[in-house]
């Protein structure tokens, strides 16, 4: 199989790092890519300013190679948009000489296998190729698969319990997902309507401020947040605390927003079923509360694509559907620190030999993926499948914290495996303050349990 090459499916920023480092290594591969450009998905939010600062978004070997190609790296302290991250890193690299020839645009894989080997089957299954069969029918063989297709494809549903909700899927037209550039090429669709926007994290933050600024300019635009959660006192993140100061202060204005009054805020409503009301929706939730409104803005997270892996033998953690060995540094019911402890091939690996799953495919349901941890499983991978194993079991991360804690896995130190930063210790103290007072506090400090145990987890 040497003369095979290597597929990565998908050219989002996780995928094209993946083959910079497979140039570096000097090994044969091909990217496959549904969409027609690299950087498919982070073009349908490039209106979104993220949070990381260019520092944290560019890979080192697609440096190297940009460098060498007379690439000049952005303001490293500058906070990228979407559209700046794409055409300003991400397109550039896949139009490097090294990468380009074996790029393939609109080659959506709709299902990877062994050659002549289903699921079952043992016996010599290592030394078969892998198949990846696109949408078109063709077929790549390959030596082995590195999945980095993320997930934003994938949203989750309005339904509170991760069905969709009685009706949703009829109500397509007036139901997005993700973040819709509201104040761009999807405004006319929101401006003066009443729009209910459901989710608690960075994406629903994101879409209620753009709807803040819509309504500045059409003020019969009107915004209802509601979310599962009972309330919002753990809905802001880490604030200044956070070491990531735009995802800090994301909280923050959203925060604001809402002390503001021009949102109507809704919580806990768990929603059961949408249903047609006129020119609008009429959204049943938890206790008989009904709400009427024109459009849905669903952010409720995302989840991997598995069914076209469904003859790969998958080595999953049960609800986050992320490798097994991961899913305990990252499982929002342990601990939102946002901060993994350095991972890499090892804990990526699956019982189906070369293969894996990289970037935010890999974090499975869990919300808390950073670029910067993408890149190091790319490496880290790579140099595996190059038979560099020194290389790839030497992982190295530091990832900024979130300055939140709600972990009940505390020690001498945090959650997340580096020092109890003091913002940790803070929160603890609140806690015991909590606890006293009789509330239930922010699970900090609860247990001597070791810090992390992979495989170990109570069922939250
Ligand atoms: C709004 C937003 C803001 C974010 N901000 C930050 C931030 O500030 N800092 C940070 O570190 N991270 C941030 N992230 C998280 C994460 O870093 C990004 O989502 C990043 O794009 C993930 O890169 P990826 O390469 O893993 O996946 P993606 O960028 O999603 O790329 C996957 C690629 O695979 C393709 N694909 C999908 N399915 C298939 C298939 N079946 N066959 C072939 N190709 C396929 C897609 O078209 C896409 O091009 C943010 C995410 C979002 C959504």
């Amino acid at each position: 199989m040497p003369s095979l090459p290597v597929a990565v499916i998908g050219a989002g920023p996780v995928g094209l790092a993946a083959a910079a480092h497979l140039v570096a290594y000097r090994q044969p591969f091909i990217v496959l890519e549904a969409g027609s450009e690299p950087g498919a998905a982070i073009r349908q939010w490039r209106h979104v300013r993220t949070f990381s600062p260019w520092r944290y978004m560019v890979d080192g070997a697609a440096r190297s190679l940009l460098e060498r190609d007379g690439w000049r790296a952005p303001d490293a302290d500058a906070i990228p948009t979407g559209g700046d991250l794409v055409d300003a890193y991400v397109t550039p690299l896949a139009r490097l000489g090294a990468i380009a020839p074996h790029v393939r645009y609109n080659a959506r894989v709709v299902s990877v296998g062994r050659r002549d080997f289903d699921k079952v089957r043992t016996k010599g299954r290592d030394q078969q190729p892998f198949e990846l069969r696109l949408a078109n029918g063709d077929t790549i063989e390959a030596r082995a698969v590195i999945d980095a297709s993320g997930t934003w494809l994938r949203p989750n549903p309005a339904g509170s319990g991760g069905l969709p909700a009685v009706g949703e899927s009829d109500a397509h037209d007036r139901v997005a997902y993700g973040i819709p550039d509201v104040l761009g090429d999807a405004r006319q669709r929101y401006a003066g309507k009443r729009v209910l926007v459901v989710g608690s994290g960075h994406s629903a933050f994101n879409v209620i401020l753009d709807l803040l600024l819509l309504s500045d300019a059409d003020p019969k635009t009107q915004i209802v947040w509601a979310m599962r959660k009972e309330s919002l006192d753990s809905v802001w993140g880490g604030g200044a605390s956070d070491q990531l100061e735009a995802r800090g202060e994301l909280g923050q204005r959203a925060r604001r927003a809402v002390e503001s009054g021009r949102i109507q805020v809704i919580t806990p409503f768990r929603i059961r079923s949408i249903s047609p009301l006129g020119d609008g929706l009429r959204v049943a939730g938890n206790d008989g509360v009904t709400l009427d409104v024109d459009r849905i803005v669903v952010c409720t997270g995302f989840r991997p694509h598995l069914e076209m892996l469904g003859e790969v033998r998958l080595g999953l953690d049960s609800w986050l559907e992320c490798p097994t060995a991961l899913a305990p540094l990252i499982d929002p019911n342990e601990h939102s620190c946002g901060t993994v402890r350095p991972h890499g091939a090892r804990e990526l690996a699956h019982p189906e030999k070369d293969f894996y799953i990289i970037g935010m495919k890999s974090y499975g349901r869990a919300p808390t993926f950073l670029l910067a941890t993408g890149y190091e499983q790319a490496r880290s991978v790579v140099a595996m499948l190059s038979g560099d194993v020194a290389a790839a079991e030497r992982v190295d991360l530091v990832l900024p914290e979130t300055g939140v804690c709600s972990t009940n896995v505390v020690g001498a130190t945090s959650c997340c495996g580096g020092p109890a930063p003091a913002e940790v210790e803070a929160c603890c103290s609140d806690d015991a303050v909590a606890k006293a007072e009789g509330k239930s506090g922010c699970g900090c400090g609860t247990t001597a349990a070791p810090l992390i145990q992979i495989g170990v987890r109570s069922k939250a």
